[in-house]
């Protein structure tokens, strides 16, 4: 292990929109020089328990996350649950009614391509989905490259399947206030995901993270790779001004789909209280 381990919080696999198993997710990580990894899927723990048992073998510490899909205001926010009870009884059930609606969402966003001219896409979208429980915007990206109506993932979301664009379906997630309470509820710690991704002014954001905070909100993702390096400096800002802790996690859904890979974030920026300074 290095003097400063490498802690990476946030990934996905084929349980929600990654494209390699648990088991590949955590050697991959290991490989590239992680010492403690989260699995972070959207609105699923069914990944923590083969993940565990793999990091086990693998050497690196291994904390039980996931990533719950919120509507606040107009937009969709992701909040990481970090050091979570995977029995949690509050947690499970509220996963459960986040992903009830996922199925119907699927179908909706199905029949707006087809508007368009595009058929087969909840088909196509659920060829790629291993949990049929969670169908994502990913899974039907994955299809569109693959029958050709655009040239890569990116490129779906910017013509497809964003707010405005024909294949994007409105919907109701979870409440923050709720999302938080589960997460705590399971005892775990309550994380803004990739805060500048997110299309709003810097009031919103100020209004955002007040509201967050005041809602019990442990820690925002300083370090992620959604963000430029201007940005890395901004959240750290706020962070320090809003008395967040300060996490970090490259996202990774796998190889060609994202912009980092393990061990490539860069270190925290001094001066900031990591998420994981109490951990024991
Ligand atoms: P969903 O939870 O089904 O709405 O899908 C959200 C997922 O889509 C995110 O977790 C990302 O993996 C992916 N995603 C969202 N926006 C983009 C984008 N602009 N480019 C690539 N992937 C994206
Ligand atoms: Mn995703
Ligand atoms: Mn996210
Ligand atoms: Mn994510």
């Amino acid at each position: 292990m290095n003097a400063q381990p490498h802690y990476d919080l946030h990934c996905h696999s084929t349980v929600s929109d990654g494209t390699l198993t648990p088991t590949a997710i955590v050697e991959r990580a290991a490989a590239r020089g992680v010492d403690v990894l989260a699995l972070t899927d959207h609105d699923e723990i069914a990944g923590l328990d083969e993940a565990r048992l793999a990091a086990a073998g693998a050497g690196l510490r291994f904390i039980d996350g996931t990533e719950l899909s919120v509507s606040w205001r107009d937009l969709t926010l992701h909040i990481v649950g970090l050091g979570i009870d995977p029995h949690s009884a509050v947690l499970v059930e509220g996963m459960r009614v986040i992903r009830s609606g996922r199925l119907g969402r699927a179908r909706l966003i199905g029949k707006a391509l087809e508007r368009v001219g595009i058929v087969g896409a909840f088909e196509g979208a659920a060829r790629f989905a291993a949990n049929e429980q969670l169908l994502s915007r990913t899974h039907f990206a994955r299809f569109l490259v693959e029958a050709g109506h655009v040239k890569d993932v990116r490129d779906v979301f910017k013509r497809y399947l964003t707010p405005g664009k024909p294949g994007y379906v409105e919907h109701e997630w979870a409440s923050l206030a709720d999302v938080v309470n589960w997460i705590h509820g399971a005892g775990g710690q309550a994380v803004l995901a990739h805060p500048g991704r997110y299309k709003i002014n810097r009031q919103g954001m100020r209004e955002l993270l007040a509201e967050f905070r005041d809602r019990g909100g442990d820690a925002i993702e300083v370090l992620t790779s959604s963000h430029t390096h201007a940005q890395y400096a901004e959240y750290a800002g706020y962070a320090l001004h809003f008395g967040f802790l300060a996490s970090c996690g490259s996202d990774y859904h796998g190889p060609g789909e994202s912009w980092m890979d393990f061990g490539d974030l860069p270190p925290m920026p001094p001066g900031l209280t990591p998420v994981w300074h109490a951990w024991t």
